[in-house]
């Protein structure tokens, strides 16, 4: 099994020499993925040999490792600059103190334990190098019948760690429409969606901005906000049912993440969802996106005049005006379109046609606080007419006036 085409070759290879020292199983999402048909992103190896042999093993091929949860037995291996595997050591289970690791980590315990820490039965599945696969819970049945079922009891699972009742509306928005959560895991959601209220901001931004990435979040988002997990998240987030529904339509044709995020939360104050992003642990790169989309909520897109459009082009940038319209959902403004295809296939031309230098040549003034005033000048006055923009033009306007001003000021 070994080598198949889906497998990129850097994987092939650390697994491979990892497996001539001692048994090294794939598995998590890439075995799900693998028998599914569709491309893996990342690529677990869960293996025998101690962290410190994985070491040695790369060590010996020119691999760099990265200790980042040796603790509990993690290694990413990268070879060449960034095509990396992580490489777990089998562990026993322990207590489950925090909620995430194992409280106690024994090393080289077989591989039907590590799959029974795991959380859904089609992400417990493991590959070995050469051998049928190891599918003790029924993951490869439930994968075929489209089932998200849990390994052992969803009640006792969730509690260990209830993070997985997030992956479960996670997994649904990656798998598909037609796939379902089991009734089993669906009832212990229901019951116990509030102890999610522990479960660190940033996981759960983490498996909220998958469900975003994912060809289809409607399902993981409608799960959400179903189940109430969304409630012991964002306590304050009301949308009103015709808004979700708006949302909903959109989120539907639109791929970029931050769109569908700032789609998701068009009815919302800005102080509320900037601090509910803060709190989410969103980048600041996301929250600056969100706020400037939300800013954009005030364009009557039905009244704006092309001069104020490119007014707004000049400080928002033509891209994120372009995507505000797109989230308006105002009816198509024949007008509006054409000036914003206009301005995006010539983005230069919201350039003054002239600099600084000219203009303190033109207008004879020393370096200063004018400057910055003159630009704006121009800026708005070719806004008004853009064929002014060219250097005779606006040579003879900043002359003239720069006189005129003189003039009026003796
Ligand atoms: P993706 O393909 O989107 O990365 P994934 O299933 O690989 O999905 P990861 O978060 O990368 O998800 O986790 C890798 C594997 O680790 C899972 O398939 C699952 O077996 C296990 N796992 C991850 N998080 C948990 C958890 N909270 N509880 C139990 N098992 C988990
Ligand atoms: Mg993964």
């Amino acid at each position: 099994m070994a080598a198949t085409a889906e497998m990129p070759a850097h994987v092939q290879m650390v697994w491979g020499r990892l497996q001539e020292a001692a048994p090294t199983y794939l598995v998590g999402g890439a075995v799900r993925d693998l028998l599914r048909g569709v491309p893996a992103h990342d690529w677990d190896l869960a293996t025998v040999l101690e962290p410190e042999s994985v070491i040695a093993i790369a060590a010996r091929y020119g691999w760099r490792t990265h200790p980042l949860g040796l603790r509990y037995g993690t290694i990413t291996v990268t070879v060449g600059q960034s095509m990396s595997v992580e490489v777990t050591t089998l562990r026993a289970e322990g207590d489950y103190q925090d909620q995430r690791h194992p409280s106690q980590v024994n090393f080289g315990v077989d591989i039907l334990r590590d799959l029974g820490r795991r959380d859904f039965t089609i992400n417990a599945m493991a590959l070995p190098w050469t051998g049928p696969l190891v599918d003790p819970f029924g993951g490869k049945k439930d994968l075929q019948r489209h089932l998200l079922k849990a390994v052992g009891s969803p009640a006792a699972r969730f509690r260990e760690d209830p993070l997985r009742m997030w992956r479960a509306f996670r997994l649904l928005s990656q798998l598909g429409r037609d796939w379902d959560l089991d009734v089993m895991v669906n009832q212990a959601i229901g019951q116990l969606a509030a102890e999610t209220k522990t479960t660190s901001y940033e996981r759960r931004r983490e498996e909220f901005w998958r469900i975003l990435q994912s060809l289809d979040p409607l399902p993981g988002l409608n799960g959400l906000r179903n189940s109430g997990l969304w409630s012991y998240w964002w306590p304050g987030f009301h949308p009103s049912p015709q808004d979700w529904a708006t949302s909903q339509r959109q989120i539907a044709q639109i791929q970029d993440p931050v769109l569908r995020l700032a789609s998701l939360v068009w009815s919302c104050d800005v102080p509320s969802v900037t601090r509910w992003l803060t709190q989410g642990t969103f980048s600041n790169v996301i929250k600056r996106r969100v706020e400037n989309l939300l800013a954009l909520r005030k364009i009557d897109w039905m009244a704006v005049q092309p001069q104020e459009l490119r007014s707004l082009a000049r400080r928002h940038g033509v891209d994120v005006l372009l995507d505000g319209y797109q989230l308006a959902g105002s009816p198509a403004n024949p007008r509006i379109t054409l000036e914003l295809k206009r301005l995006a296939d010539h983005p230069q031309s919201l350039a003054l046609a002239c600099n600084g230098q000219d203009i303190m040549a033109w207008a004879n003034i020393a370096p200063g606080p004018n400057v910055r005033h003159w630009i704006s000048l121009l800026e708005h006055w070719i806004d008004q007419d853009p064929r002014r923009n060219n250097r005779e033009t606006l040579q003879t306007y900043v002359t003239q006036k720069a006189s005129q001003t003189r003039q009026s000021g003796r």
